[in-house]
């Protein structure tokens, strides 16, 4: 560390508290790389706000004295843009993952951003609701860094949309300590910019995104589930449309993951043929109705309806 980083870490501590800042051997094993495998450098210091008040004091304290300052959530991002290029200090959310409430009416749950994105999940499935972003870094990954990335996952077109089109209200600070706040659970809301649309997959350069308003789905009653061997991609695709065409009748066809299992040049073309896979699951009180479209998926090879 240089002198002039040191004494600007020491100003910081007398700035934000030493309960929020780190720096030096105190920073310990603290990750500077996230998953990315691209190079990280140390950070000077290390701040760890509890509150939006104080990533706001943190902010405009490092703007005022051109600090430069880079967000981690859960470090399992896989484009670096967490990692330092050497002199900036971390700021954190750790400590600012409480789940404020899970609102069954309104299909809401509010959080603090620093959420690891699992507890959310659990948050929602114990208030009989299901949290529909789901990634397979949810023990690690953080909403915040979610919603940095517009993350996406493995629901994107079951539940229409990756980490943007969740979202309802968000809050955020600006690099100048500025704090702009949208956090309600309207869904029909047509009043002044959107905001949250521009912070969400901006990877931290415009903000710190600090709270979150975001949609939780009723928790399915029953879950069916068809494996279906197609001969080939145009008959995945007539499916898919037949199955949102006819299941959305008294269940919900929230349906769909296509495998494209990729046959290896040296296998036979038989075999290629039967490598198209689709996955059908229908969430809803009844699954698939079992007269009509269970008997269409089920065969080996789909025809039209
Ligand atoms: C096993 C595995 C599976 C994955 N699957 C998927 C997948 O299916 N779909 C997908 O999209 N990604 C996937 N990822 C990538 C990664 O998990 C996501 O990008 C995730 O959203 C990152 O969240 P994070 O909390 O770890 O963020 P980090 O890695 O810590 O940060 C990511 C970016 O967000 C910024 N950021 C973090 N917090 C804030 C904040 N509060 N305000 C502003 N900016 C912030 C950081 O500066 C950085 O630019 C996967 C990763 C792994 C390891």
């Amino acid at each position: 560390m240089t002198s002039s980083s040191s004494s600007f870490v020491e100003r910081l501590v007398a700035e934000l508290g030493s309960d929020v800042v780190t720096f030096g051997s105190d920073l310990g094993t603290w990750r500077v790389r996230d998953w990315s495998g691209t190079p990280g450098a140390e950070s000077i210091a290390l701040i760890r706000p509890r509150s939006t008040l104080e990533v706001s004091r943190a902010l405009a304290f490092c703007h005022a004295n051109q600090q430069a300052v880079v967000t981690h959530g859960g470090l399992t991002g896989l484009a670096g843009g967490a990692n330092l290029s050497g002199g900036e200090v971390t700021l954190s959310l750790e400590q600012m993952s409480a789940i404020k409430e899970v609102d069954t009416v309104s299909g809401t749950i509010t959080l603090q951003a620093g959420a690891v994105l699992q507890r959310v999940q659990e948050a929602a499935d114990a208030a009989g609701m299901m949290f529909p972003l789901d990634l397979g870094a949810r023990g690690s990954c953080t909403i915040s860094g979610n919603l940095a990335t517009n993350a996406g996952g493995n629901r994107v077109i079951k539940y229409d949309g990756m980490a943007r089109e969740h979202v309802l209200g968000l809050e955020a600070v600006l690099a100048d300590g500025t704090v702009v706040s949208d956090l309600h659970k309207m869904i029909k809301n047509n009043s002044g910019y959107d905001l949250k649309s521009l912070l969400i997959g901006s990877e931290g350069m415009l903000g710190v995104i600090t709270r979150a308003v975001m949609r939780v789905a009723p928790k399915p009653l029953g879950v069916s589930t068809a494996w279906c061997g197609l001969p080939n991609l145009a008959t995945v695709t007539r499916l898919l449309q037949h199955a949102r065409a006819r299941m959305s009748v008294g269940i919900r066809s929230d349906v769909a993951e296509l495998l494209r299992l990729h046959a290896r040049e040296h296998e036979d073309r038989a075999r290629a043929a039967r490598l198209h896979a689709c996955v059908l699951r229908a969430a809803g009180k009844h699954g698939f109705q079992r007269r009509k479209t269970s008997r269409r998926v089920r065969g080996h090879a789909w025809r039209d309806a």
